[in-house]
């Protein structure tokens, strides 16, 4: 042990962070900042006999307190660097300097010279980086007089705080100290007992006590203890021996008693201990540490927190008595039973619903939510006045059991912003539940309890998330529910939409009723059809199909680019659309019904001029001339031990707002070049149509899917077989017979009129035919395709190509009648998307013409058609192919 030591007038500084090293101790640090490592080098690696450092306290900023800590500081750009003395030693300029500064060190006036027991030097791969690992052993206290750098590092002027060997053999004769000692010595000789009766083991501490002198007994015993950094502090600030020894005694004892404790529980609970039970006991010893400590004041027990969330929640008395009940059984459960957590997440969900909580809603004013539907949607005119309708019941009645509104059209025309507007207007919560896919009655109504990872079903826990119980709800997509061997959704959704039978909803999870009846429920659809009737029933059913071209473009102007834009921190000032390139990227690169597409195109747009606003911005900052040097004053000022590490707060250039830096960037405004750069190649063009339709047996459909009217193209081919017919792309059963009808027409018709004959084949016998939906991944199913079918079949037989400006649509009887079908307007918008000119319609679907907007039916010629022959004589150039060769 280290006798006493001469201590030299200066030394050099290593910070220690948030830690304290006591003489005696022995600790060992790694050194990788540049300052440390220069440190080292220069005071104890160079040098033949290993020299002495010091090593001081520092304190993080956000842990330093005001007082007797040293603030440093960064210097200015000068050079200066945080070379502040102690408090007592702080020249009034300094004291000044130091104020406008960003950020402190907080030194300690006080440290312990330490001598380095090992040194070992390392370079690091593949930078080169040389990194020292040091062994450091505490000597004696100082106190720092004056602190200055020397080249990275600090250096001390210090003055000695321990005691001389002589002085320290007067001291001991002092009974004060005497009587101390022994009462130190006594607690510390007990506490080594009761350590080696715990490890078993006869150890050499006891030694230490006969023969190391007892003032440095204090401080390694104390270093030993995992102790605050404060209490760390004061010990190493009692430098009086007095003090020193009574703190330590203090310590010792403190940390004897807590042995004990942890004995006692330990002894208690040992008995009944099994292996899955350890965690519990090492918290049952955590609390009962804390206790013994008196430390547990904020010791918050979890479960009466819970029960008083529960209080708070406002359930009805039945379900409270129901509450508690699951409460009492949780209380007598440990954390690690199976079924506490279950238990304690099903009274979490119990406390969270809002059986209560309701958002007010405020006097409805129809003008506003008029103004506001406006606002938000170009167009659409029927249906906001059937909104305004609906509003205005709801606000001269408004517990009336309206009918429940259901949205109906393809992705991306507005359902559930319109939707979100109506919550909007009655000043309530909006919360969107997607039963897209649902199929099975779960997903609705919650699993039961018993099973294993049960949850509550969607609604119950959109009420959860939404937290009141007045919200509107968005029942999206009801149509896409589907009923399997795990029951049927929508009888689940039935109750839900049953004013009668959704005041005491009962989800299986939940297993109590909840009261569904202050939900104001809107549901969309992509189809109608799917919709189960009773689900149907139940609602009124708004039609919002597809958006003409034009309406696309007022709703991008108007509404699309502005929220875009919004939407990533840009204004017209920095990007401009012009129209053209709007009406070029819904005719190149959208082909959809609704404009969700076009919003995301618009989006990439937006997101590229992002790009380029925010580096222009980025090379229009100037760079502070105070940057640079912070940093590398940063990095000198504190040596970089194991546990010393820095962070460099960012600054804003000198105290200036950035974004005010930035004012003046040019307007991007888009053209062709950077659609293309952006959004890649076109990806639809007029041509497509012609050069699909390019040989004989392809022809032109139109169709209604859930993205709203599509362009079908059919195509059919044959081949040596036994006559039979093949069918593929996914086809329903409905659309399989249309092609057998269609197929047994052109047979019959081919015999009469020897259209076989004349074409080399024989239709009847010895062909196979293989008719083929192309876009195979996308079911199909529907009437409509009757005409198609058998045009595509009369150009295969009659080898004469379908005119490529002609699509078609309608049912066809087997006598050849065409009968009418639904979707016009979305068919009609889809034929002029694809830029089809001609289209052929069963003639009794003229009145929905009507629907049609004149100016997409000015450019078009609408065939009407009453028989087959007639759709036949218009799909081919010339008329009907074998009318002409009758005519022959
Ligand atoms: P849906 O629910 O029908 O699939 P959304 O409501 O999600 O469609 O609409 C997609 C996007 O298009 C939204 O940003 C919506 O605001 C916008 N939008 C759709 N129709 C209009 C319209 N008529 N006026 C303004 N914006 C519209």
């Amino acid at each position: 042990m280290a006798e006493p030591v001469e201590l030299p007038s200066r030394l050099a500084i290593l910070p220690f962070r948030n830690k304290v090293l006591l003489p005696g101790a022995i600790i060992r640090i790694r050194c990788t900042s540049s300052s440390s490592v220069k440190l080292v080098e220069q005071e104890l690696w160079q040098r033949e006999e290993k020299g002495l450092i010091g090593v001081l306290p520092v304190r993080d900023s956000e842990a330093a307190a005001v007082g007797s800590l040293l603030s440093p500081g960064m210097g200015s750009d000068s050079g200066e660097r945080g070379n502040k003395a102690p408090n007592d030693a702080l020249g009034d300029s300094q004291k000044q300097d130091t104020k406008n500064q960003q950020e402190f060190i907080h030194w300690h006036n006080r440290g312990v010279a330490a001598r380095a027991l090992h040194l070992s030097r390392g370079v690091e791969k593949p930078s080169g980086r040389v990194t020292y690992i040091v062994v450091l052993e505490g000597l004696c206290r100082f106190s720092v007089q004056e602190l200055s750098s020397r080249g990275t590092y600090h250096v001390a002027r210090i003055s000695r705080l321990d005691m001389t060997k002589a002085e320290l053999e007067q001291a001991e004769q002092d009974p004060d100290i005497i009587s101390l000692s022994r009462q130190f010595k006594a607690t510390a000789m007990e506490l080594i007992s009761v350590l080696e009766q715990k490890q078993k083991t006869v150890g050499r501490t006891k030694v230490l006590l006969e023969t190391v002198p007892v003032h440095r007994l204090a401080d390694i015993f104390v270093a030993s203890f995992e102790i605050s950094f404060e209490e760390q502090l004061s010990m190493l600030d009692s430098v009086d021996l007095k003090v020193r020894l009574s703190k330590a005694t203090e310590l010792v004892d403190r940390h004897l008693q807590s042995i004990r404790v942890a004995e006692k529980i330990t002894q208690k609970v040992e008995g009944q201990l099994s292996k899955s039970q350890k965690e519990f006991l090492l918290r049952q010893q955590m609390r009962a540490i804390k206790e013994e400590l008196g430390d547990n004041d904020d010791d918050e027990d979890d479960i009466a927190a819970l029960e008083r969330k529960m209080q708070s929640a406002g359930m009805p008395p039945n379900i409270w008595k129901h509450a508690q009940r699951e409460l009492r059984r949780l209380r007598k459960m440990q954390p690690q039973q199976p079924g506490y957590s279950s238990s304690r997440v099903y009274l979490e969900l119990l406390a969270d619903l809002p059986w209560q909580k309701v958002t007010e809603e405020a006097e409805l004013d129809l003008r506003a939510a008029k103004e506001s539907l406006d606002r938000d949607h170009y167009g659409l005119t029927k249906v906001k006045q059937r909104i305004i309708e609906y509003l205005a019941v709801r606000k001269l009645k408004p517990d009336a059991r309206g009918p429940i509104l259901c949205f109906v059209g393809p992705p991306g025309v507005g359902k559930t912003s319109l939707a979100s507007s109506i919550a909007t207007a009655l000043n309530r919560k909006f919360i969107r539940i997607s039963l897209g896919g649902v199929k099975d009655e779960a997903d609705i109504r919650g699993h039961r309890r018993t099973y294993i990872g049960s949850m509550p079903g969607r609604l119950i826990d959109g009420l959860k998330r939404v937290a009141v119980s007045n919200p509107v709800m968005l029942l999206d997509e009801i149509d896409k529910t589907g009923s399997d061997v795990r029951g049927d959704p929508a009888s689940a959704l039935l109750e839900v939409l049953d004013p009668e039978q959704n005041k005491t909803f009962n989800d299986h999870y939940l297993n109590v009723p909840f009261d569904l009846s202050k939900v104001t429920f809107i549901a969309t659809a992509n189809r109608v059809q799917p919709i189960p009737p009773p689900l149907l029933d139940r609602m009124e059913v708004i039609e919002l199909p597809g958006y003409t071209p034009e309406e696309k473009l007022k709703i991008a102007m108007k509404h699309l680019i502005p929220r875009v834009l919004d939407q990533h921190g840009l204004s017209s000032e920095f990007l401009q659309i012009p129209e053209a390139m709007v009406k070029l990227i819904i005719q190149r690169y959208t082909r959809e019904a609704g404009v969700r597409n076009l919003e995301r195109n618009l989006a990439s747009l937006a997101r590229s001029a992002a790009v380029k606003v925010a580096a222009e911005q980025e090379s229009t900052v100037q760079i502070g001339k105070d940057v640079q040097p912070m940093t590398s004053l940063l990095d000198t000022r504190l040596a970089d031990g194991a546990e010393v590490e820095m962070e460099v707060i960012p600054m804003d250039v000198n105290g200036q707002e950035i974004s005010n830096t930035f004012a003046n960037s040019s307007v991007l405004v888009v053209d062709e070049a950077m659609l293309e750069k952006v959004l890649g190649p076109p990806r639809f063009d007029d041509k497509e149509t012609a050069e699909r339709v390019a040989s004989p047996g392809v022809s032109v459909g139109l169709v209604w899917t859930t993205f709203g009217g599509e362009v079908q193209f059919v195509e059919a081919t044959t081949m040596v077989g036994k006559g039979d017919l093949h069918l593929t792309g996914q086809l329903g059963d409905v659309i399989k017979e249309s092609a057998q009808i269609a197929l047994t027409w052109v047979r019959a018709r081919a015999a009469d009129l020897n259209l076989s004959a004349a074409s080399d084949v024989n239709l009847l016998e010895s062909r196979d035919i293989h008719i083929h939906f192309p876009a195979g991944a996308v079911p199909k199913d529907g009437p409509s395709a009757g005409v198609t079918l058998v045009t595509s079949l009369v150009s295969l037989f009659s080898r004469r190509k379908v005119r490529p400006d002609t699509a078609m649509t309608g049912e066809m009887t087997l006598r050849g009648l065409v009968l009418p079908v639904g979707g016009i307007k979305d068919k009609v918008l889809a034929a002029h998307r694809y830029g089809i000119k001609r289209v052929i319609l069963p003639e009794r679907n003229l009145k929905d013409l009507a629907e049609v907007p004149s100016a997409i039916l000015a450019g078009m010629e609408i065939l009407l058609v009453k028989r087959i022959e007639d759709v036949l004589e218009q799909a081919f150039e010339g008329g009907c192919p074998w009318r002409q060769r009758a005519k022959l």
